[in-house]
């Protein structure tokens, strides 16, 4: 993961989710997800890091391996916040084993 979301906020009681690509299995995401259930949008201040820059103007989630867009960009009414909803059997998830909800130190791109 390459990119700290310069919007997240930690969020409690959450699982953390390693959302990846389901057309080349490249991680792309880490997700704080509230409560059971699928994955059917990412809100934006719950996204800890990611493969991809993620700022105010991005619109689409693509995988940056293989060029497959994963999500777009929505505007959630209700919470008055932003998300990505996520386009049905493009991606996998898994629940990250660790319990430590500290952020992993940001790591440049090597
Ligand atoms: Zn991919």
């Amino acid at each position: 993961m390459k990119y700290l979301n310069p919007e997240r906020r930690r969020v409690r009681k959450s699982l953390i989710l390693i959302v990846s690509c389901g057309h080349c299995k490249s991680n792309l995401v880490r997700y704080q997800k509230v409560g059971r259930g699928n994955l059917l949008r990412m809100y934006i201040d719950r996204i800890i890091e990611s493969e991809m820059p993620i700022h105010s103007k991005t619109q689409d989630l693509v995988c940056p391996n293989c060029h497959q867009e994963i999500a777009n960009r929505i505007h959630v009414r209700q919470r008055g916040v932003d998300a990505f909803r996520m386009h049905r059997a493009t991606y996998n998830i898994r629940q990250e084993l660790t319990n430590n909800l500290k952020y992993h130190k940001h790591k440049s791109p090597s």
